[in-house]
């Protein structure tokens, strides 16, 4: 198979869509089900990746990443055969990062030793908020007691944990969230999601908001939120190395700051399956609602695939069909131009002429009026140089207007 040069590797996210409540701001593809049949879903991913492995021939796999829904509830079996399987299907990079998605309750928290047993090497658990009133505020099944054990769980078995804070709740105050982010960072993580809370149609959050049953904070104070949040991680070291992610890695740590981890060789802690969708690189999901962006057999076209999201129709089009897919299309050339544009200008590090010269055969000068990236970056918005354009701090905040802007720059 003759592949783009960056495409030689891949990626694959497994979707689990269990969950033991909908939290009322949420619009994954979760669902609340008594009595699933583990056997039967296991033996369905199984198939499903032996479906997609006769079309993708004998590439590295790099990351592996278990989301959801919510994966810890998954039992071990479960997550244990869907890795064997993958190790008998590909061959897994030496320092393949293997993440699961966990929920903090005490149940949950159990499994973290049996999940590094059997290959998981990065947790991410969405913690959400510090206080047990926010944490009923949000919906979640955990105490703030529950969240701070389970980290200390996590910290036993996992070198490499990430936790998820959601910010800019109802009432929160820039002091209260100041004190609770410093909280979160003194546990010890290299690697923080940190979200505004935002309003999705079809959640429960979305009618009560409707109905004024409570008010977010105005625009102004939010983007106050943003920039106390990048400075509080920035002075822990962390770097915002995408709008929503921090992480500590080799040139997040300036010499300036007094840290006992610049004693050692420091190592990168950003996560590297969220880098392959910001890098435009291939990832196969796999599960009901799961997406993909992948190169298949010869064929020369990207293509976008997206699984059924209901989990019985998935599983039974798996068991007759080999696969449940909902659709598949081929991906222009203009279409994954702006799909690169779009999630590499939200990386710190900016989109880069190789990465594109992978897909198009083209130089940036082929692509993009340099005229019109200039007035942009006249005017404070981009940092234009010969082989990356990208976003500055300081103005991260406007990335979506920018990227629009950007996109506008677009001469082929
Ligand atoms: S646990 Fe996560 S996936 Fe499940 S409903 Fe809550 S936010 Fe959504």
């Amino acid at each position: 198979m003759k592949l783009p040069i960056v495409q030689q590797n891949l990626s694959i996210y497994i979707h689990y869509p269990f969950c033991k409540a909908k939290c009322p701001y949420c619009d994954f593809n979760s669902h609340v089900r008594e009595g699933i049949n583990h056997e039967s879903f296991l033996r369905a991913y199984e198939k499903e990746l032996e479906f997609f492995a006769q079309k993708t021939g004998s590439r590295k796999i790099k990351t592996i990443f278990f989301g959801g829904g919510t994966p810890s509830l998954m039992p071990i079996f479960l997550v244990d055969g869907i890795l064997k399987k993958i190790s008998a299907l590909w061959n897994l990079d030496e320092n393949c990062e293997i993440s699961l998605e966990a929920n903090p309750t005490s149940s949950e928290a159990n499994k973290f030793k049996d999940l590094r047993a059997i290959g998981i090497n990065r947790l991410s658990m969405g913690i959400q908020a510090l206080n047990d009133d926010d944490l009923k505020f949000l919906g979640r099944e955990h105490s703030s007691k529950e969240a701070i054990s389970a980290i200390e769980m996590a910290q036993k078995s996992f070198e490499n944990f990430s936790f998820d804070l959601i910010y800019a709740r109802p009432k929160q105050r820039l002091e209260d969230w100041s004190d609770e982010l410093k909280r979160a960072i003194n546990f010890g993580t290299k690697h923080l999601s940190l979200y505004q809370l935002t309003i999705e149609k079809g959640t429960k959050f979305f009618s009560l908001y409707q109905q004024k049953k409570f008010e977010l904070p105005e625009e102004n104070l939010a983007s106050d939120f943003y920039e106390l949040t990048n400075q509080i991680t920035s002075d822990a070291g962390f770097g915002l190395y995408e709008i929503s992610n921090y992480a500590i890695y080799p040139s997040s740590l300036t010499r300036s700051v007094e840290d006992p981890r610049m004693t050692s060789v420091v190592k990168d802690y950003r996560c590297k399956h969220n880098l392959v969708y910001w890098q435009g690189g291939d990832y196969l999901g796999i599960g009901a609602g799961a997406h993909s962006r992948i190169y298949l057999n010869d064929d020369e076209k990207r293509q976008a695939i997206t699984m059924l999201h209901e989990p019985t129709a998935w599983l039974k089009k798996v068991e007759e069909q080999g696969a449940g897919i909902q659709k598949i299309e081929k991906i222009s050339a203009d279409e994954l131009l702006e799909e690169l544009i779009l999630m590499g200008l939200r990386l710190e590090s900016g989109i880069e002429e190789e990465k594109f010269r992978a897909h198009f055969l083209k130089n940036f000068s082929d692509i993009f009026d340099f005229q019109k990236l200039q007035k942009l970056e006249a005017q404070g918005l981009l940092n234009v140089e010969k082989n990356r354009i990208k976003i500055p701090h300081s103005q991260r905040i406007l990335t979506d207007a920018i990227i629009k802007k950007v996109c506008d720059s677009l001469i082929c």
